[in-house]
């Protein structure tokens, strides 16, 4: 994080740096994209304040004012750009609301709501992201995650259940009826050949049970036509003998990786070491709302994807990502929630 502290100390310039970031060709009107803006007196925390001409001429007023923040996730937020810039490179240390409030020496409740933001701006720009594919070789597993109502008796009550029992094994596949939400993990094996590959690239969805029909469409859509395709021999992945290369490890009579005649390595093990990883960075989170969890797996997706790249890199990626949306979905979300507390949601 040292490449931080410039900016850390002066409002002005954090501004500079999260601008150059959001605007790296010069600014554009959020509303217009027109370039024709000029630089106005800048706001008490730092921010810049500029009037777009052709917004203010197609209005008919003397000026049309954006920030630097304006339709951005940031756009309502109390907190100083500094502030955001300490908060960011803390989230990206997969901290937890606490230990980030202690760090960055701000309310917890404040830290709750940016890191909803953050990992809710990764959800729509980069999970969400239809253009991400995996290829070549890709093992699919799926793994079940603990995650109930936390925080919300009224929703534990409205179940009409026992709150879930810890600890308990469930018989049969879990379900997120069951509290315990399926994760389907789709991962794309490094190419050990070529020292310069990115990190084996993961896809990580949160679904509602592991039927196929539920598999089916995310599967199509993510993995390229014609990949080698490995999984355990759970029989919901037959249906990808269609389109895919697939072969499978037998868990259950204890073969676990094995050598094709043709020298394909049949096994998900690239898939079992990143569910310790996603399982590590979920604890610290000290029991997850269902609401919350598909987030929060985005944010481990996101940072794994890219730790390959040095640690400036990765955080200017994820400023980069995080001003490519406008909150559009946190809206939506705290929107269908509007029954439950909208501070943990959005503002
Ligand atoms: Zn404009």
């Amino acid at each position: 994080m040292k490449h931080l502290i410039p900016y850390l100390q002066d409002d002005q310039k954090a501004a500079d740096y999260l601008r150059q970031l959001r605007w790296p060709n010069g600014v554009i009107c959020p509303r217009c994209g027109s370039a024709a803006v000029e630089s106005r007196e800048r706001c008490d925390n730092g921010l810049q304040r500029f009037n777009c001409v052709p917004c203010a001429a197609r209005s008919g007023q003397q000026f049309a004012m954006f920030t630097d923040w304006t339709s951005s996730i940031f756009e309502e937020s109390k907190l100083r750009p500094l502030d955001w810039l300490l908060v960011i490179g803390l989230w990206q240390l997969k901290l937890n609301a606490t230990e980030i409030a202690a760090a960055a020496d701000i309310q917890e409740r404040t830290a709750q709501r940016c890191i909803n933001l953050l990992d809710g701006g990764i959800y729509e720009t980069y999970h969400l992201d239809p253009s991400r594919q995996l290829e070549h070789q890709v093992e699919a597993d799926e793994c079940y995650q603990s995650a109930g109502s936390k925080g919300l008796p009224r929703e534990v009550e409205r179940r009409d259940r026992e709150p879930r029992q810890r600890g308990i094994q469930l018989r049969g596949r879990a379900t997120a009826e069951t509290g315990r939400p399926p994760i389907l993990g789709l991962v794309q094996r490094r190419d050990q050949t070529d020292q310069d590959a990115p990190a084996a690239q993961v896809y990580l969805e949160v679904l509602e049970n592991v039927r196929t029909a539920t598999i089916k469409p995310i599967i199509a859509a993510k993995v390229k036509v014609g990949a080698q395709f490995f999984t355990d021999e759970y029989n919901i992945y037959h249906f990808t003998k269609v389109d895919y290369d697939h072969r499978t490890v037998n868990h259950g009579a204890g073969e676990y990786a094995r050598r094709d005649p043709d020298g394909t390595c049949v096994h998900c093990n690239t898939m079992e070491g990143m569910w310790s990883g996603l399982r590590n960075f979920l604890d610290r989170f000290k029991g997850i709302s269902q609401r919350f969890l598909h987030l929060r797996v985005a944010r481990y997706e996101f940072l794994h994807n890219y730790k390959h790249l040095h640690w400036c890199q990765t955080f200017e990626a994820t400023l980069r990502s995080i001003f490519s949306t406008t909150g559009d979905y946190l809206r939506r979300m705290a929107h269908q929630h509007r029954r439950m507390p909208l501070t943990l949601c959005y503002r």
